[in-house]
């Protein structure tokens, strides 16, 4: 079946890639995707396809090609950037599209920097150069480095191919967040580009999902393209069964007026079929 929350735009799509052998053995919960998705998903760009994978070398290559080829127009992997031997990342996105790699002398200069600000609020800490600290300064040939206000590891911009722009972030939530909402700004205005995101819940009194189904149909079909979904919510005053209308798009205003119209519909069918809907909640979502 189509993807009925598949935008026409697919030029605006992306793919996330966490990795971490740590996320695999459930040490730590991927909240970086789901950041991540709903960041996306707030200036109507689409995420087509998430995805969870070990710090393994050829793995980390061989995903990201298979990736690239899907043609998304940006590819966000989080995770593997640190000093540590299992942070390859970038020494695999090297190798995954045959290119060497190169110390950055603006990454060395950024990571140098770090350990210095370190040394001097911190009382015996040796910023020296090591070999683990320099390693966070080697990217892939034609890449650049993209700076972490808050951590020693640069994050990087790669673009293998014309139209598809690969970005790799720290794991460290705080880190990628602040790169993200940061530094990153120019890349994802020139890829996922700016928009907005609408999402409202109708609630519902009565609480049997299975007599909606013929309403959802109808009011998915009315356009495919919002995104129809009937779940049960957790408020202040109690569970409800909600019906959760949500858009996204390059302009807030039209996004906004397509979601008010099929929200007149689905008022009208839930309520013919005797539900009684209670209050309707949500609007734009902002990270
Ligand atoms: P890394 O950059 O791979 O060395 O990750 C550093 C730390 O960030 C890990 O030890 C985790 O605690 C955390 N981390 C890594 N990936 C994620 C993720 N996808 N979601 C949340 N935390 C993460
Ligand atoms: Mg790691």
């Amino acid at each position: 079946m189509k993807n009925p929350h598949a935008p026409a735009n697919l030029d605006r799509s992306v793919e996330i890639f966490s990795i971490g052998n740590e996320l695999l053995v459930g040490q730590v919960l991927d909240t970086n995707t789901h950041w991540l998705i709903r960041s996306i998903t707030s200036v109507g760009a689409h995420v087509r396809r998430a995805t969870m994978i070990h710090d393994d070398y050829d793995e980390i290559g061989t995903e990201l090609r298979a990736a690239v080829a899907r043609r998304p127009r940006l590819i966000i992997t989080t995770g593997g950037l640190g000093p540590t031997d299992d942070d390859l990342t970038l020494r695999a996105i090297a190798a995954g599209f045959n290119r060497p790699l190169q110390l950055d002398m603006q990454a060395l200069m950024w990571v140098t920097e770090r350990y210095a600000h370190i040394a001097a609020i911190r009382p015996n800490f040796d910023a020296s150069m090591t070999e683990s600290r320099r390693k966070m300064a080697y990217f892939p040939a034609g890449s650049r480095p993209i700076y972490n206000p808050s951590g020693a590891a640069p994050a990087m911009v790669f673009e293998p191919i014309e139209g598809v722009t690969i970005v790799s972030l720290p794991g460290v939530p705080s880190e990628m967040k602040d790169i993200y909402t940061q530094s990153l700004q120019p890349v994802l205005a020139e890829t996922v580009g700016a928009g907005g995101y609408v999402e409202r819940s109708l609630v519902l009194q009565q609480g049997d999902e299975s007599r909606l189904a013929p309403a959802l149909i109808e009011v998915q079909s009315a356009n495919p393209s919002v995104y129809v979904k009937s779940r049960g919510q957790k408020f202040e005053d109690g569970h409800f069964l909600t019906v959760v209308l949500s858009h996204g798009g390059a302009n807030l205003e039209d996004v906004r007026s397509t979601v008010r119209a099929v929200e007149l519909l689905a008022i009208e069918r839930v309520t013919a079929l005797g539900y009684i809907v209670l209050r309707i909640v949500g609007d734009e979502v902002n990270q």
